[in-house]
């Protein structure tokens, strides 16, 4: 499939307003009934079943026979009303060059009205892993709204406010701008993933500030859990940027410890291949479990005693506990299985750049819908909450 934001430029008014009744028909159907898109948007005339028809030739939306007949949003349903709500918002206004495919993410380059360049991550719960997760544990028969768009939604909500609390704290994460659905909007990081560096001026400096900054998280209450060499970003200067946070845990998860040792594991791993970087420890046996006797290494147990609360201040602002245990549950599952290759499927978008594009500002007062907002919502009516928008 490819992702043509060209037709976002096209859309009118009604394309939106039917395919924001697809999304709230959603909260409580996996597949939409067309009468009650058409119920939702309000739309005269019957002029849902032709809007329909033009958002499923854009791939906005997909039909859906199996069981009854309807429609349920693609991503590029989802990207279209997560993008046209941040424009309208003044967040940014043109999508430029794709400058990363993540595990489970698109980042694109976005730009301001002024020209300021801005990182825009469309989270995909549902590209690699929540497949196989589905197959072990079939939420979806049990939590009706527990599907791949409320997950990506999770996603985005959890790593915003985390990006932001971890900024405010004087971490180097990106600046949160704004997140939207399934979209974060944060500053564009200089430099490149850490991964593509093979040679350092100061290996043994930027091992120190690394592994220094997986045990300044802990103090602060948190782990990581996806600290590696794709997730730090450094620049000509050797300046350190962490990204990616949607799994990370509180020190009190029950697995912490695990987590912990395993981001401090990858970071000695990787700076000893590819830094030749050795320390005692290291030249003992490679991937070997220290078990803390006479080890230098960073201790879950002691640095967890000096644990701040970051974490509870977290669960007490922009995340809230429910949402935690639930992505907490996706995270273990995804432990367990880990990736289980990316096979594709209609509702998951190709990763494909897209064109540089200004898209127009409408200063409508359409609601901004959301796609199961705290609670489900109810069908056959417009919500007028702003339950996606992290900046609130
Ligand atoms: P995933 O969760 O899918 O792994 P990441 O957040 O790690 O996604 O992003 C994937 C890639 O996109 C990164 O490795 C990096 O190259 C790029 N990227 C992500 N965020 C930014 C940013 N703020 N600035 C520049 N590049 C970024
Ligand atoms: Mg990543």
């Amino acid at each position: 499939m490819k992702l043509d934001v060209n037709a976002l430029r096209y859309l009118t008014k009604d394309d939106f307003r039917v395919l924001t009744a697809v999304e709230m028909g959603m909260r409580n159907h996996e597949i939409v009934p067309a009468e009650l898109v058409d119920r939702i948007a309000g739309l005269k005339h019957g002029g849902t079943y032709k809007v329909l028809r033009n958002l499923l030739k854009n791939k906005l939306v997909h039909h859906d026979a199996t069981k009854y007949d309807g429609y349920r949003l693609t991503y590029l349903g989802y990207d279209f009303l997560a993008i046209k709500t941040l424009v309208n918002r003044g967040v940014f206004a043109s999508v430029g060059r794709q400058i990363g495919v993540g595990k489970e993410s698109d980042i694109f380059e976005v730009a301001t009205e002024d020209g300021t360049v801005l990182a825009m991550k469309l989270h995909r719960l549902g590209r690699t892993s929540f497949r196989a997760v589905k197959s072990k544990r079939d939420y979806l028969r049990h939590r009706r709204s527990f599907n791949w768009l409320y997950l990506s939604r999770l996603a985005a909500l959890k790593e915003f406010a985390f990006m932001k609390a971890l900024g405010d704290h004087g971490f180097p994460v990106p600046t949160a701008v704004d997140c939207n659905r399934h979209c974060v909007i944060m500053s564009l990081v200089q430099g490149y993933p850490l991964v593509q560096v093979k040679e350092l001026q100061n290996p043994d400096d930027v091992f120190d500030t690394i592994l220094g900054l997986i045990v300044r998280l802990a103090e602060h209450g948190l782990i990581h859990c996806d600290f590696n060499e794709f997730n730090i970003m450094i620049d000509d200067d050797e300046k350190i940027t962490v990204i990616d946070f949607p799994q990370m845990v509180s020190v009190s998860h029950r697995n912490a410890q695990m987590f912990f040792d395993r981001d401090i594991e990858c970071i000695y791993k990787f700076f000893n291949k590819r830094f030749n970087l050795t320390s005692e420890e290291n030249e003992e046996q490679d991937g070997s479990e220290s078990d803390g006797e006479g080890n230098s290494r960073p201790s879950f147990l002691s640095v967890k005693k000096a644990a701040g609360s970051l974490d509870k201040e977290l669960a007490a602002s922009g995340f809230t506990r429910k949402e935690q245990v639930e992505m907490e549950k996706y995270i273990d599952e995804d432990a367990e299985g880990h990736d289980s290759g990316s096979d594709d499927d209609d509702e998951v978008g190709d990763a494909v750049p897209i064109d540089s594009l200004k898209i127009d500002r409408d200063h409508s007062d359409e609601p901004d819908c959301t796609l199961a907002s705290r609670d489900s919502g109810v069908p056959g009516t417009f919500s007028e909450e702003h339950g996606t928008s992290c900046s609130g």
